[in-house]
């Protein structure tokens, strides 16, 4: 049993903390929504009043937060009240540059830190299916698999400090790029009279085969269990879409990396959310691409 610190109990940290309490952990866990330590408190998870209270009797810290602002912020409060050796692992998705000075702050106080950034969604987090991107040291990583794999199925050590989350973008600008592709053909496919299954039964089996085709088919049908089936219920919100879309454009930036379908993706889901659509799965950017709102 390990002593385990959770800060950040949303729609991903709670059940994340709730697995770790099912693994048998004792799990302290803080978050500024009441809502959020209720829906953990019924998981069994343990509550604290405050961050630091959270910490004070930890082995391992992981944190679940918006963006890199709340990360800083909650690591600046915590770092000092932790014992030297705890190790601290964000989870949250983040800018690179915040990621890469969480782990300096944690060195200067002799802690061990991992970003590890996941993907697998809510569902994935319920399950214990998540997949976890880390980066930090081999030290660091050799304390922190066991917990990260009781969260989820697969946990890859993608190298130094902050590489979980350059792994993060990556992949997620990846997947924004590929759904456009994939909406496009359907409309085009559309407009020339060829049907949905056809194009899919094309398609899932040759060289345009991909995740955003054949699991989250944005037209419903073809795969049942794709949201397009689900009036576009996310799934993965388009807003989150756009938020990993915006962190892999800064990152480019920083790095003089040319991502020209990585920046047209961002602009189109850009106006997906402007169209109040944030919420909705993100493969309903096919309804964008149509020119028109509805399905
Ligand atoms: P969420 O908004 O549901 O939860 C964030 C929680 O952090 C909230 O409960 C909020 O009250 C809490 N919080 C904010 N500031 C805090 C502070 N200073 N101290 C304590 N608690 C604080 O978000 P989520 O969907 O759980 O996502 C968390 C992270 O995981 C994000 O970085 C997101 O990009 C990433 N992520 C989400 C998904 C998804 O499908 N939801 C998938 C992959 C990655």
């Amino acid at each position: 049993m390990t002593s385990i610190a959770f800060i950040g109990l949303g729609n991903m940290g709670a059940p994340m903390a709730g697995n770790l309490v099912k693994a048998q952990h004792k799990v302290v866990a803080f978050d500024l929504a009441q809502a959020s330590m209720d829906a953990a408190a019924e998981l069994g998870v343990g509550l604290a009043t405050s961050a630091q209270d959270a910490v004070k009797e930890a082995e391992i810290v992981v944190t679940m937060l918006p963006a890199g602002k709340h990360v800083l912020s909650v690591w600046a409060d915590i770092l000092p009240n932790v014992k030297p050796g705890t190790l601290l692992i964000d989870c949250s998705t983040i800018d690179v540059d915040s990621a890469r000075k969480a782990h300096a702050m944690a060195a200067e106080l002799s802690c061990l830190s991992l970003d590890a950034p996941v993907s697998g969604g809510v569902g994935g987090a319920k399950g214990a299916t998540l997949t976890f991107m880390v980066g930090g040291s081999n030290d660091a990583f050799a304390k922190g698999e066991e917990i990260l794999a009781q969260m989820g199925r697969r946990v890859v050590h993608c190298g130094p400090a902050g590489n979980g989350q350059v792994a993060k973008i990556c992949n997620n600008m990846i997947l924004g790029i590929s759904m456009i592709g994939v909406c496009e053909a359907f409309v085009l496919a559309e407009k020339l009279g060829l049907s949905h299954e056809a194009l899919y039964d094309v398609a899932s089996t040759s060289s345009g085969q991909c995740w955003s085709l054949t699991t989250y088919c944005p037209v419903p049908g073809p795969v049942p269990t794709s949201p397009a089936n689900n009036g576009y219920k996310a799934g993965f919100a388009s807003a989150l879409m756009l938020k990993d879309l915006k962190l892999s454009q800064e990152a480019a930036q920083a790095a003089g990396a040319a991502t020209p379908l990585g920046a047209a993706a961002a602009q189109l889901y850009g106006l997906h959310n402007a169209w109040g659509e944030g919420a909705a799965d993100f493969s309903g950017i096919i309804h964008l691409l149509r020119g028109r709102t509805e399905a």
